[in-house]
């Protein structure tokens, strides 16, 4: 075990630390005792990307949503983002350029394609323009460490993504956001990234309405557990990790990726479904095991 390297320069870890562990791959542990419902982290998103469906009711900068319906001050330009106030709206526009308008007015008018797709390639384009317009600093090697299951897609997977995928590939290189090396096979790893490792952004007050998707590769970090003791809470911008029993020194971190009400045989198929991994968890190994013995 060793504590992971590529996180040191990111601070703000005071009562827990990454590590790569074998078998699992890197997870975040207990530095000391932490007590129940304790902030062990607060991060923001590196992307953000709202719904079509909601881009006139959520602020495209700081996420606040209109009280009852739409707000009225956008981009001229595309009609794709939105905004609280004047002040959000020149902070954002002053780098909202032209090749970023374009791509994302030609995405949204783009036809015969699945709404959960058109939302991950309006991620995929907005994580490579804040890599373009942060080319200064590190935070892309968070997204680059994060795992992509796209060498494990089966052909039918790849057909459905076949639109988009010729889409953001001609768009992408056009606008030379991509480096030298980089293929469309690397926007298609980051397409998978995003199904893997995305959070919804939600409504305020409103857990039951996803309205966005956004990056928090730092929140990435904590694996998943059936009996999990940590929750993520999004606010605005805002995403606080807050523990929800007492962890131990050296234990785990965890959080849920699925609904774990659901049993547990359907649990563990939604899992290596959408995140390509068998749960071994404690709870799922007892309950697999009780059903056996039934
Ligand atoms: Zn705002
Ligand atoms: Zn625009
Ligand atoms: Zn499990």
């Amino acid at each position: 075990m060793t504590t992971d390297v590529s996180l040191s320069c990111f601070d703000g870890f005071s009562l827990i630390y990454s590590k790569s562990t074998q078998g699992k791959g890197r997870e975040y542990v207990a530095k000391q005792i932490i007590d129940p419902g304790t902030t062990v982290l607060k991060v923001t998103p590196y992307a953000t990307a709202i719904f079509d469906s909601f881009k006139k009711r959520l602020c495209a900068r700081c996420l606040c949503a209109h009280p009852t319906k739409s707000f009225s001050t956008h981009c001229l330009g595309c009609d794709q983002v939105y905004f609280c106030s004047i002040d959000c709206a020149n902070k954002y526009l002053k780098w909202h350029d032209p090749g970023c308008c374009d791509v994302l007015r030609k995405l949204a008018s783009l036809k015969k394609v699945d709404r959960h797709m058109k939302s991950v390639a309006k991620l995929v384009v907005m994580i490579y323009w804040q890599r373009q317009k942060n080319n200064e600093d590190n935070s892309y090697t968070l997204v680059q460490h994060l795992e992509s299951h796209y060498d494990d897609w089966d052909q039918d997977i790849k057909r459905d993504w076949h639109r988009i995928h010729t889409f953001l590939w001609k768009h992408i290189s056009a606008l030379g956001w991509l480096l030298p090396h980089e293929t469309d096979a690397d926007i298609m790893h980051l397409v998978s990234k995003i199904e893997s490792n995305g959070f919804g952004i939600y409504l305020e007050n409103r857990l039951d309405v996803v309205a966005g998707r956004a990056l928090y590769p730092l929140a990435s970090l904590f694996n998943h557990d059936c009996a999990y003791n940590c929750q993520p809470r999004g606010k605005f911008r805002e995403m606080t990790i807050r523990t929800l029993s007492t962890i131990q020194k050296e234990d785990p971190l965890t959080i849920a990726y699925t609904d774990t009400d659901l049993p547990v045989m359907n649990r563990r198929q939604k899992l290596l479904q959408d995140y390509y991994f068998t749960c071994q968890c404690n709870r799922c190994l007892l309950e697999s095991a009780s059903k056996k013995r039934k």
